[in-house]
Formats: C-alpha cells, structure tokens, sequence
C-alpha cells in the first residue's frame, strides 16, 4: 500500500475514533467553558497580502477558509475567535506603521486570551510559476506546535491529495516567534501558481481546507489529552 493510501486510512481510522470519544469530550467541555481556538486570517483593509494574476488578493480567500473553519470547529464544541471578522486590519487609524502595528495588535490578541490553540492562515506567492503546495509552519522552540503543525500537515496532504510537502519551522515571523500559545502558519497553497489560483478561487475547495484543516486540529487534540483537558 503506498504511504498515500495509509495516510487516508489512518485520517479515518482517526476520524472514527475522535467521532466516538466526542460526545465526551464536547459533554466535558460544556461542564467548564469551551475550549477557545483563535483563528487569525491573515493582512486584510489596505493590506492586501499576496495577489494572484487574476487580481485575486491573499487576503479574501484566507477569510473565507477562515470562516469555514470557525463553523466545523464550533459545530464541534469548540469556542472561536478570529483576529479579524471581515476586510479590515488590526492597526489603529493613526498608525504611522500599519503593518507592524497590525501584526503586534494580532500578536496581543492571541496572547491575552486563554485559547488552547491559535492559527494563521495565509497563502503564498512566488516568482517560479510552478511552485505549490499547502504547508504549516511553526515556531520550533515550542514543541506542541510542531506536533500541531504535522498533524495538519499530514491531513491536508491526506485529505486534499495536494502536496507532498512537510512542516517545517520558520523564522523571522513576528507572529509565529511571538505567540505564547500552541499555534502555527498555515500557509495554503500558492496564488502565483494558475492551478492552485483556480482551486483556492473555488468556494468548495476552501471548504474542503477548512475541513482539512479541522481533521488536524482534531488529530492532535486526539492524540494530546492534556490539551482537551485544558479548559477554554
Ligand atoms: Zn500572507
């Protein structure tokens, strides 16, 4: 069996096992308060992040996903708060830096809350045309994120059988350095790549991120019990 094929088997095997312990989880969860998960899209306003050839900007297709991922995982039990709601930024009208202020803002936001868990999720452009590919990113000085990164990672590629890559560990984010929660960059795909443009374009694949990226989280809260126990 090729390592694909065990992939899915092993997301459904998962799967199944979370579905069957989470009416526990989820009871447990309603005793205290949910378990918060921040989401943050990332750019937004006059920060556009990256644009495709079709003029398509970073900025709303990440929400989208976004939104679709506070739906699975508040169906689910989970409480949900994002950095941002809707096309603006973070930083205040008299920002002589928006974008500096904006990631500091998003930065506070995450450290202030109690989540279990934050995400931001972004999408990449790059000079060769032929680069793509979904991958997760972390901070690897914190070793839940890594573990988080992998699990979405490998359901992503699982799920949407669209990358091969790995998650890695990146540097130089201010975000991602910065946060004191279990978290990551998901970075979904490329908008300088024609294909991808067109899929990360289409509502039903964002949906079907969205999903992928849920399984992930789902992943490892299975396999982290300290971290369900943990409340919101
Ligand atoms: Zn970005």
């Amino acid at each position: 069996m090729n390592r694909t094929a065990t992939n899915i088997i092993n997301l459904v095997f998962i799967l199944i096992l979370f579905l069957t312990s989470a009416g526990t989880i989820i009871a447990n969860k309603r005793l205290t308060a949910p378990a918060l998960i921040y989401l943050d899209p990332g750019h937004g306003g006059s920060d556009g992040g990256a644009v495709g050839a079709d003029g398509t900007t970073e900025k709303d297709i990440v929400l989208n996903v976004c939104l679709c991922l506070k739906t699975y995982l508040e169906n689910a039990g989970f409480q949900v708060k994002m950095t941002r709601a809707g096309d603006y930024d973070l930083a205040p009208g008299s920002s002589k830096n928006r974008k500096r202020d904006d990631i500091h803002r998003r930065c506070r936001m995450i450290n202030a809350s109690d989540c279990l868990l934050y995400l931001s999720v972004h999408a990449n452009k790059f000079s060769d045309k032929r680069i793509r590919g979904a991958q997760v990113f972390y901070n690897k000085n914190q070793p839940g994120s890594k573990v988080l990164s992998e699990a979405i990672q490998e359901a992503i590629g699982g799920i949407l059988q669209n990358t091969r890559r790995f998650a890695k560990p990146i540097n130089g984010k201010y975000l991602i350095e910065n946060a004191e929660k279990t978290g990551c960059l998901v970075e979904i795909g490329f908008l300088s790549n024609p294909e991808e443009l067109n899929l990360l374009k289409d509502a039903v694949y964002q949906d079907r991120m969205a999903y992928a990226i849920f399984t992930g989280i789902l992943m490892f809260l299975e396999n982290n019990e300290n971290m369900q126990a943990r409340p919101g």
